[in-house]
């Protein structure tokens, strides 16, 4: 990976903040969008907006087709069947809600739901308010004193044959925990559940391909795999995106419409209610394409080069404590350093021109049980060096040493 090369492609990490060039290490929250993406949003809109799937007019074609060529990249690109199978979305939580939504109706009062530790409030407050909802058992499945995912656990919540979802990260936004999803599938296939995988923090860990994991949904969000905001896609077998019942009503889902009876239109369309974002749909696209170009395999080696060398030198910091050592860390590192709050870190940095996040990062089930309300994190992404990784820690150190 020649980071140097690829930064060119990233316009906004060339500033100046604060007086500082900006070392932008938030990308588990946000990543940033290449040239690539951008002009392919501004070209749309320059020569091709319309809304989709409605006129009969020229552009109203080309917008559409735009769209439909989007939906089989991302199809492509997580190994849907076929174009069908992929949703679009606002994001990761928005699918997930609407799988949870669309499937409460194979919930009653004797099923039984089961999510990790370290799960993102997005794919752990759906799943407990329809547990909630339908007097299901909502069950969490617990870590290991690593912050690796606790199988033996999973094995026991499986065991009685309850539980009909698992809902899943493939990698916890604060311990960096890669979960092993193709074995967790599979024994919740075995156990007769569907399995449901948040996606959000792995779609730059090399390649999601739903066939090859056995998983019956994926939901991920485009800003994380620099295609921008306000789009993400849920993607799953045929037979598992049947299985739900449409949680939006209107425009373009329907079949017939009468006062007694509406009927609804084929996948993935009778998902899709209202304009979708055609535009983001189509940099989502561009974004999967960008990713293949750059290589997805040689996305992850490098990231992981990156976080390996985070863990090393952040871990030299007096008072450091790095949150969790699993077996198999992607893309972050979270850390508490005594007498330190993770906000006043955050804000020293940010002035040397370091952007780190701090906080509970939505997941406060995993910071209890860290024992802490707060945490910050360094996450990079394939334009970054180690050289910012270094000065980030000075900075980090700096910042430590001012406010013990
Ligand atoms: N799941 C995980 C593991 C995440 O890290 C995030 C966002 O940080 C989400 C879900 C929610 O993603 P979004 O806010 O894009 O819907």
């Amino acid at each position: 990976m020649d980071a140097e090369r690829v930064r060119e492609d990233f316009p906004i990490l060339g500033q100046q903040v604060h007086g500082h060039p900006l070392v932008y290490l938030d990308n588990s929250a946000t990543t940033q969008v290449p040239e690539q993406v951008l002009s392919t949003v501004a070209e749309h809109y320059r020569t091709s907006n319309a809304n989709v799937h409605r006129g009969m007019h020229y552009l109203a074609h080309a917008s559409t087709d735009a769209l439909e060529h989007a939906r089989e990249t991302v199809a492509r690109f997580v190994g849907a069947a076929d174009s069908s199978c992929v949703v679009f979305t606002r994001g990761t939580t928005d699918g997930l809600n609407m799988v949870a939504r669309g499937l409460a109706h194979v919930l009653g009062p004797d099923d039984a739901v089961v999510v990790s530790l370290m799960e993102h409030h997005s794919n752990y407050v759906p799943w407990q308010q329809a547990c909630f909802a339908k007097g299901a058992d909502f069950r969490v499945a617990g870590l290991t004193a690593e912050g690796d995912f606790d199988e033996a656990h999973y094995a026991e919540l499986l065991a009685d044959g309850k539980v009909k979802i698992v809902a899943m990260t493939g990698c916890s936004n604060v311990l960096g925990t890669v979960t092993p999803v193709k074995r967790l599938a599979k024994m919740a296939h075995d156990a007769g559940a569907l399995f449901v995988l948040d996606g959000a923090q792995i779609m730059r860990h090399g390649v999601v391909d739903i066939a090859d994991l056995g998983v019956d949904f994926l939901s991920f969000s485009g800003h994380k795999m620099m295609a921008g905001t306000g789009i993400g896609a849920l993607c799953g077998t045929r037979d598992a995106l049947e299985m739900l019942a449409p949680r939006d009503f209107g425009g373009e889902m329907v079949g017939k419409v009468t006062q007694a009876l509406t009927t609804w239109e084929e996948l993935p369309l009778r998902l899709e209610a209202g304009t979708p974002n055609y535009v983001g749909a189509i940099a989502l696209g561009a974004a999967c394409d960008y990713l293949c170009a750059l290589g997805r395999e040689e996305i992850a080696a490098y990231e992981s080069e990156l976080v390996n060398h985070a863990v090393g030198v952040l871990g030299k910091i007096e008072g450091l404590h790095i949150a969790g050592s699993p077996k198999e860390r992607a893309g972050l590192v979270s850390f508490t350093i005594d007498d330190v709050h993770p906000l006043d870190l955050c804000t020293l940095v940010d002035a040397r021109g370091v952007a780190l996040r701090s906080g509970h990062n939505c997941a406060q089930p995993v910071l209890d049980w860290l024992g802490t309300s707060s945490v910050a994190r360094l996450s990079p992404a394939f334009y970054n060096t180690s050289a910012e990784i270094d000065y980030a820690a000075q900075q980090i150190d700096r910042a430590a040493q001012m406010l013990r």
